[in-house]
């Protein structure tokens, strides 16, 4: 379909300022004028069901949020050098959604900012350089994590002092295989922190996402997350949990990513979801660490845990305890995830269907050679879903697995018209093969 006139202008205008280079979704790009929950409407008044984003946690133009917000820009809105009760307010009710020891953070603005400074917590910490990372993952834009991208294109150079290793995924094997498979993926990690050791650079850290979202959703095999970061702390290094994607309920059964592993992660980083596009960002640590780093730095960050910024987090938990949204994101992903399931069976160009809670995937697979990914196929099934009505994209290395990831709000009736459409849509595109 062509753009309509006003969207071509709007287009030739972005392009002559942002430029051309930054990404948009879609052969046509969609533009978006308003929301409502998980409903979207575009410049010509069509309205899309959001399958795909986890930024408007508890729902696009939430009113909650947007009144929050408002009546502090209203009433004060401060930097971090005048105390103030609604930074303390929502730090202690963040907080109170963690175990243990991770009782202390810091308020930071974006995901980016988050890993930046739990990286510079771990160097300063362990007095060591080297980091782990999976071989296929993105954890932000700055230049130190730049360095250690591994699943985007950036022209930056890969750090020396960074050891990429591939996030073993048992989808479909039997426990013994599985288990083979775990055993070989943790050999690979005690060879990178033996050859940073061995460089000169030891551990400082691992970074990883709990649930490897970038990669595509992985099954990892039980015991390896717990065995990676048991050899990372045994080598004195910390393990960060970037849970700008796995955080704040969207799992159905924790809280946070982490939780799904019987591990203690030093530090844990949030972003995206916690203001519902209010830009805030945290990293989760424990007394000692934040107390170590804090009394050798003086870390100010002008707009970080502003009263502003705290108060649209405040209203993102708040939202989540009354309408209990994580109970909901379990029992819609499952009722989605049912749908999925029968879907696949229909059809030759599904493989696995992965994820939890209100996250998933589906492997898009090469009917005449199985496990074989079908990128184009993908590409044809999301551009089909948007003519349908219902926005997702794509994940992993292969670039053909399914992403769906709503809204936390997304109701039983939106969840049904996703499934439906996926259905349909799954139909055309595998009876337009044969
Ligand atoms: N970590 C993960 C896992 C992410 O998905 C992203 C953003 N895609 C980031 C970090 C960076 O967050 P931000 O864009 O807020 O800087």
């Amino acid at each position: 379909s062509l753009l309509s006139e006003p969207t071509a202008a709007l287009m030739a205008r972005r392009v002559a300022t942002i430029g051309p280079h930054s990404p948009l979704f879609y052969n046509t790009p969609l533009e978006l004028v308003r929301g409502e929950g998980a409903w979207l409407t575009d410049a010509q008044g069509r309205t899309y069901l959001d399958g795909y984003n986890n930024v408007p946690h508890v729902g696009h133009a939430n009113p909650v949020v947007a009144d929050a917000v408002n009546r502090q820009l209203r009433t004060i809105n401060l930097h971090t050098r005048y105390l103030n009760h609604m930074v303390v307010d929502y730090a202690e009710a963040l907080l109170d959604t963690f175990n243990g020891e991770l009782d202390r953070l810091f308020l930071v603005n974006s995901g980016s900012e988050a890993n930046e400074l739990a990286l510079r917590i771990a160097r300063q910490h362990t007095g060591n350089r080297g980091i782990l990372v999976s071989d296929f993952s993105y954890h932000g834009n700055t230049s130190s994590l730049a360095e250690l991208t591994t699943g985007l294109e950036v022209h930056e150079e890969f750090g020396s002092h960074v050891r990429a290793v591939r996030i073993p995924d048992a989808t479909g094997m039997d426990a013994q295989s599985a288990m083979a498979l775990r055993d070989r993926a943790l050999a690979e990690v005690d060879a990178a922190i033996a050859s940073l050791q061995e460089a000169g650079h030891g551990i400082s850290a691992s970074l990883l996402d709990p649930i490897f979202s970038t990669e595509g959703l992985l099954n990892v095999p039980s015991g390896y997350i717990e065995g990676l970061a048991q050899r990372v702390q045994a080598a004195g290094g910390l393990f960060i949990a970037d849970e700008v994607q796995s955080g704040f309920g969207r799992l159905g059964n924790h809280m946070w990513g982490h939780q799904l592993y019987a591990i203690k992660p030093d530090l844990v980083t949030l972003g995206k979801p916690m203001g519902n596009g209010h830009p805030i960002g945290a990293v989760i640590t424990t007394e000692a660490l934040l107390d170590e780093f804090g009394g050798r730095n003086m870390y100010f960050n002008t707009f970080a845990g502003s009263p502003v910024s705290s108060a649209a987090g405040l209203a993102v938990l708040g939202e989540m305890r009354e309408r209990q949204l994580m109970t909901h994101a379990r029992a819609t992903g499952e009722f989605i995830a049912d749908a999925m399931r029968e879907i696949a069976k229909s059809s030759p160009l599904i493989g696995a269907v992965r994820g939890q809670g209100l996250f998933f995937g589906y492997d898009i697979v090469r009917p005449e050679a199985p496990g074989q990914p079908h990128p184009v196929a993908a590409k044809q099934l999301i551009e089909l879903m948007k003519d349908k009505g219902v926005l997702i994209s794509r994940i992993g290395r292969d670039d053909n697995v399914l992403k769906m990831r709503p809204p936390m709000v997304i109701e039983r009736e939106q969840a049904q018209l996703l499934v439906d459409r996926l259905a349909e849509s799954v139909a055309e595109i595998t009876s337009g093969l044969s």
